[in-house]
């Protein structure tokens, strides 16, 4: 597999950020790969998704801290997403963390999200698991607007 380098920035990753390693066992390289190794380990062994992709959208981080799943308001999302459950309440989280348990939801849906930390999409190359996680922040953000018109309305 091939994984992103250890506390290495979204904003400007070079080729020498990406860290070949195993799937099942550890190599040299090992020790390299990002804290999130365990969890992308577990999702290409317990799924069929040949891409992962985590990342920490706000407006979906915000709405993990508030429910336990989220129900995309518009069409696309709901289309492309279904309902997007919401791993991890009452657990600490910790990187790598959760392995089995998001592997485990992420047979049934394209998306989890880990309270209070980020998302996990999978995909058949990583534009769709990169979608997916555009898609959700897009609909994780109407959900918050929604909510801001409806405490406006109560206001009035
Ligand atoms: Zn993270």
């Amino acid at each position: 597999m091939i994984i992103t380098r250890r506390s290495c920035h979204l904003g400007c990753l070079g080729e020498h950020d990406l860290i070949e390693t195993g799937i099942s066992r550890n190599d040299r390289n090992t020790p390299l790969a990002s804290a999130e190794l365990a969890v992308h380990r577990a999702i290409y062994q317990q799924t069929p998704a040949l891409a992962v992709v985590h990342a920490h959208p706000p407006h979906a981080v915000a709405l993990s801290l508030a429910e336990t799943e989220i129900v995309p308001s518009d069409a696309e999302g709901l289309e492309m997403m279904g309902r997007v459950p919401i791993l991890g309440w009452h657990t600490e989280v910790r990187a790598g963390g959760l392995a089995v348990e998001i592997a485990q939801a992420l047979k049934q849906c394209r998306i989890a999200m880990v309270h209070g930390h980020g998302s996990f999409a999978t995909g058949q190359l990583l534009e769709d698991a990169h979608n997916g996680t555009t898609t959700l922040e897009e609909s994780c953000r109407v959900i918050c607007l929604l909510k801001s018109l409806a405490v406006g309305q109560t206001r009035q």
